[in-house]
């Protein structure tokens, strides 16, 4: 049988299938639990650490470090998972190097860095790097962006002149949105030009342009870009204002531009810009709109069951949602199961916040007040912070009440 390529996408199924022998099945069966929750979680690392009497499990997700002691456990290492890289034989004798593995898990991709270690004990241990894979060519319409938000969306890209930026934390999430817009206006009529710090698409038509790390630098590339005249001109970068106001000082009024932010809401955004060298009045004639995504797990639905709040969740929702009725809430939670590798998380859900500038936001901001620039924004009858989005998502049982209290 040809050995599966590193290349290729393996199923978490198809990696169970690898463990030979019975220490191998344990192994193999831990790391399958561990990856697939780490998956779920939105993860970017998990580390499997044996010792003498106890193996210890973490998770590194945005919100910290989550670990987990089995205080006996019948030996641990990670030789079936190198055999399935493909990449060398295995002998007791090497020392196990680095390898990838590309994993399928529901309709996402993600690619695994695995570095195996064997401590001065004699412990096999192993880190795992997870990175969600954009899959090509990205599409608006398979981000769970309800309909009415699309819309207005599309609208506002193809209005074709000003600024709008794409927010949040997540960094594959907030990618993911930015090629998506790119190639929604991606036709033979329009020249887009996107300046990035790692190109993980190369789409057909688009000049990619990456983006250098010297300050200086930075601003030779916006000026040169400009002298492109392209229509579309996109920043995608994870780091401070400097682009943006490279970008505004730039960039001319026939345009579009769409960049990038990563802060954790809405709110934080404006307040970003607000203590930013962007010249406010730039900013005023400029930004058209905000649109910031987050994402949180839903509750697995294999192995649901209903949640009572705890004192502390009651004494947190009577003071963010004090109209609301705890008697009129069917929260849900996972138990955990084969299905969701124990999480008790499903699938990852997308909920977006939507802000398109109105004439007295652009006022306010030219006039540098932001004080007034999140008062209108915050009134706006379309304008529904993540928070309230989640707690009616969490009130519904979709999902878990726990991981939407950062949110507030
Ligand atoms: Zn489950």
């Amino acid at each position: 049988m040809p050995r599966p390529s590193a290349e290729k996408a393996l199923t978490i199924q198809s990696l169970k299938q690898s463990a030979q022998t019975p220490v191998e099945t344990y192994s193999v069966e831990l790391v399958c639990q561990t990856l697939e929750h780490a998956c779920r979680l939105r993860a970017s690392a998990f580390y499997i650490e044996p010792e003498k009497e106890l193996l210890r499990t973490r998770i590194r997700t945005s919100r910290g470090l989550r670990e987990e002691i089995q205080p006996t456990y019948p030996g641990f290492n990670c030789e079936a998972l190198y055999r399935l890289s493909g990449t060398a034989d295995m002998s007791p004798n090497l020392s196990l190097k680095a390898f990838k593995l590309t994993i399928r898990l529901d309709e996402d991709l993600f690619q695994l860095q695995c570095f195996p270690l064997t401590t001065a004990q004699g412990f096999n241990q192993i880190s795992v790097k997870i990175q969600p894979q954009l899959q090509s060519p990205p599409i608006l319409d398979c981000l769970q962006i309800p309909p009415l938000l699309l819309h207005q969306l599309r609208d506002t890209l193809q209005a074709s002149r000003g600024l709008v930026l794409i927010n949040g934390e997540d960094d594959y999430n907030v990618r993911r949105l930015y090629f998506s817009a790119l190639q929604d206006l991606n036709t033979p009529a329009r020249k887009i030009v996107s300046l990035e710090e790692i190109s993980p698409l190369a789409l057909p038509r688009i000049t990619h342009v990456t983006l250098p790390r010297a300050t200086q630098s930075v601003r030779n590339v916006f000026n040169y870009t400009q002298k492109l005249a392209p229509d579309v001109l996109g920043v995608e970068h994870s780091t401070d204002d400097l682009h943006l106001t490279a970008l505004l000082h730039a960039a001319g009024n026939d345009q579009l531009q769409i960049v990038t932010t990563r802060e954790r809401s809405t709110l934080d955004c404006v307040r970003k810009l607000s203590r930013s060298e962007v010249a406010p009045g730039a900013l005023g004639s400029k930004l058209r709109a905000i649109l910031s995504v987050h994402v949180l797990p839903e509750v697995c639905a294999q192995c649901k069951v209903v949640h009572h709040p705890s004192d502390q969740q009651h004494a947190w929702m009577k003071q963010y949602f004090p109209g609301f009725d705890p008697s009129q809430g069917h929260f849900a939670q996972g138990e955990g199961c084969d299905a969701c590798a124990q999480s008790g998380y499903g699938k990852s859900r997308a909920i977006y916040e939507w802000t398109q500038v109105t004439p007295d936001m652009a006022a306010a901001l030219s006039s540098n007040d932001f004080e007034s620039f999140m008062t209108s924004m915050t009134l706006h009858e379309d304008f529904e912070p993540v928070s309230v989005k989640a707690f009616t998502l969490a009130r519904k049982g979709l999902i878990p009440l726990e991981s939407l209290q950062h949110l507030c």
